[in-house]
Order: C-alpha cells, then sequence, then structure tokens
C-alpha cells in the first residue's frame, strides 16, 4: 500500500516519467522513516526506498508502505528500476539536487533523461506539504506544547545577570526535558541593543534593568517543528519600549485576526504592516510578516509583500511582526496558527501582556 503522499506524485509523474527523491526532508515526508542516506525511486505503478546497511533492518521494520531494498551499487540498482518500470524521464528535486548528482545520473543511467526543469516532483510536494493532514498538525501542536512549557519555565529562572547565552542555553535544556526531540532552530536570546537584530545570535551581554529580551525557539516532535517569539522586559520598561511592544501587539492582532481560508498570504502582511507604518516605525519593520511550518522551520506558505499564496484549511504559519530600532532595542511577537475550514486555531497559547521581570 502506498502512502497517499506517495500516491499523489504518481498521479502528477508522465507516461514514462519516474521520479527520485534524494533529499532528507522529502525522504522522510513520503516514507515516514529518517536516515542520513537513501533514495525513493517513484514510477507510476510501483515506489521503492533504497538505504544503505546502517538503516536497512531499521527501514525494513518501519516501512510498510513501498518495498525497502538495501543499497550496495546505485548506479546499478537505478539502471535495474528504470528498465523494470520503463522509466525513460526521471524527474529529481530541483530544490534539493546539486548540480553534481545531476551529472552523476546523467552518467550512471545512459538513455533516460534526467529532468531537472518544472519537476513535477518539486510541484507535487509543495502542494502536498502546504497542507498538514490532522496527524501532522497534531505533531506541531505537540512539539508548540512543549516550547511553551519551556517557556513558562524559565520565566522563573530569568534573572538580572544572566548572559543571553546562559537564557538561551536554560531554554533548549528545558525543551529538551519537556520532550523535544530536537530544537527546532538555534534559539534566538536577544537582550537590548541586541535585540534589534532579527536573528541575532546570543552572546556574552549580562541582561539588565531595562532592557527588552527577546525569545524566539521552537521544539521538534517526530521531524515536525514549532515556532514561538515573546519579547519581554527586564525590570520596569521605558515609555518608548512601552509603546513600540502595543504597536507590535496591535499588528499581531490584527494580522491574527485576518487568518482563514481564502485570504491572500500579501494581505496579511499588508495588514500587520500597515499598523506599524500608521504608527511611524514602518522603516523598522523589514521582514516578512510571517511563514509556513513544518518538517522544515521555514517552509511555504510565505506571508509577505510578494507571496502570491493564499490561506487553505491545514496550512500552519506564523505571524511575527517586529519593530526593531538600532544601537537600542527591538520587539517581535510570534505565535503559529492552524488554518480550519472556518478561521484559524492559534496554537500558542502563551500571553502577550509584556511580562515584567524583576
Ligand atoms: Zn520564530
Ligand atoms: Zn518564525
Amino acid at each position: 500500500m502506498m502512502t497517499k503522499q506517495i500516491a499523489q506524485i504518481q498521479k502528477n509523474l508522465p507516461p514514462r516519467g519516474g521520479a527520485l527523491v534524494a533529499g532528507p526532508v522529502s525522504r522522510r515526508y513520503l516514507t515516514g522513516f529518517e536516515s542520513s542516506d537513501g533514495l525513493l525511486f517513484i514510477s507510476p505503478g510501483n515506489a521503492v526506498f533504497l538505504t544503505d546497511s546502517r538503516y536497512i533492518e531499521a527501514a525494513r521494520a518501519e516501512i510498510n508502505t513501498c518495498p525497502v531494498e538495501e543499497l550496495s551499487d546505485a548506479a546499478k540498482q537505478l539502471r535495474a528500476l528504470c528498465r523494470e518500470q520503463r522509466v525513460k524521464r526521471l524527474f529529481v528535486e530541483t530544490r534539493r539536487t546539486t548540480l553534481d548528482e545531476v551529472l552523476r545520473l546523467r552518467r550512471q543511467l545512459p538513455g533516460v533523461y534526467i529532468e531537472t526543469r518544472n519537476s513535477c516532483v518539486d510541484n507535487a510536494l509543495r502542494a502536498l506539504r502546504l497542507r498538514k493532514t490532522p496527524e501532522e498538525a497534531d505533531c506541531i501542536r505537540r512539539a508548540q506544547g512543549i516550547a511553551e512549557r519551556a517557556f513558562a519555565h524559565i520565566l522563573g529562572e530569568i534573572k538580572p545577570g544572566m548572559t543571553e547565552r546562559e537564557i538561551a542555553l536554560e531554554l533548549d535544556y528545558a525543551m529538551l526535558r519537556c520532550g523535544a526531540q530536537a530544537l527546532s532552530f538555534e534559539t534566538i536570546a536577544v537582550a537590548g541593543e541586541n535585540g534589534s537584530k532579527p536573528h541575532g545570535v546570543p552572546g556574552e551581554r549580562k541582561i539588565q534593568a531595562g532592557d527588552l529580551l527577546t525569545l524566539d525557539f521552537g521544539a521538534v516532535v517526530e521531524g515536525w517543528h514549532s515556532d514561538m517569539t515573546r519579547t519581554i522586559a527586564i525590570g520596569e520598561p521605558g515609555e518608548e519600549q512601552k509603546k513600540i511592544y502595543g504597536i507590535v501587539l496591535e499588528a499581531q492582532l490584527a494580522a491574527l485576526d485576518m487568518l482563514g481560508p481564502g485570504v491572500a498570504c500579501s494581505e496579511i502582511d499588508k495588514c500587520a504592516r500597515d499598523v506599524i507604518a500608521n504608527a511611524g516605525y514602518g522603516e523598522h519593520f523589514r521582514h516578512g510578516t510571517g511563514h509556513g511550518v513544518g518538517l522544515e522551520i521555514h517552509e511555504a506558505p510565505n506571508l509577505s509583500r510578494k507571496s502570491k499564496d493564499v490561506l487553505a484549511p491545514g496550512m500552519v504559519v506564523t505571524v511575527e511582526p517586529g519593530i526593531y530600532l538600532p544601537g537600542n532595542c527591538g520587539v517581535r511577537i510570534e505565535d503559529m496558527a492552524l488554518i480550519t475550514e472556518t478561521g484559524y486555531e492559534n496554537l500558542t497559547r502563551a500571553g502577550k501582556t509584556l511580562v515584567v521581570i524583576d
């Protein structure tokens, strides 16, 4: 029995066409099996997963959606598969395949055209991965739950005098302790003037009264990622800090309010951007409003000015406007939401009233 995802790729193949999926994320998506090495060969009537001796036992035990073959001589095995399945045109994932790999396939498979343009594999995978199944959404929901428990825990641990790096490490440890299988990305913990760099790296700067501290982090469950950001105040915040926090929050709530099936992603970006621009901080919000989250931390759809995507049920997107004042401070607030048939479910539960730590 094929998964419905593999069946969807097969539906997109032209006659005599085949697909070779080599990227680890796509392989995992289509087989449910995680490995650093492997090839998924798909033809209109068949699919075979090939992996080397390090993974073969686990692959045979875990994959029940297609046959599993030990990878010993890729060139010979692929030649045989193309011959048996009458594949004359092989599509590769153009986004994941290196030029080196394409040239090797061309040498290894004489008589088979290696298709590198307008890949029907890429298109089918993008369309599939845009909309999460209820099971996939549930993994993301669990990952988010872990991140939030870790966040609630470290709010009680953060004290003036700790460095950004110490705070990031505490948060990472808490997420792993709470059940994260991995971290979604390198945790961002930036304070004071470092907070003006949206993707700053936590360093040796000690947090102190008067700082805003931005924490951007996420957990992974069964390969599925979560993503959230909160900005908190160390000591009583100043007037401008309170003001920009209020503007970012207003922009975030307005953009969240628009989420729902049929809404253009560019419109959501515009909504958040307009709130910030109307408050006079337009030039200080320079990144997109959000992005899709799934097996990768950044994936389709894109909530940006130029996006052509339209929201549909099953999509998981972030909404994360920010204001960054160079040399001074930054504020970002990020929630992750699941688009439903009628609107959206906010997967982020943590409050958004400015937390003050003394
Ligand atoms: Zn984030
Ligand atoms: Zn994000």
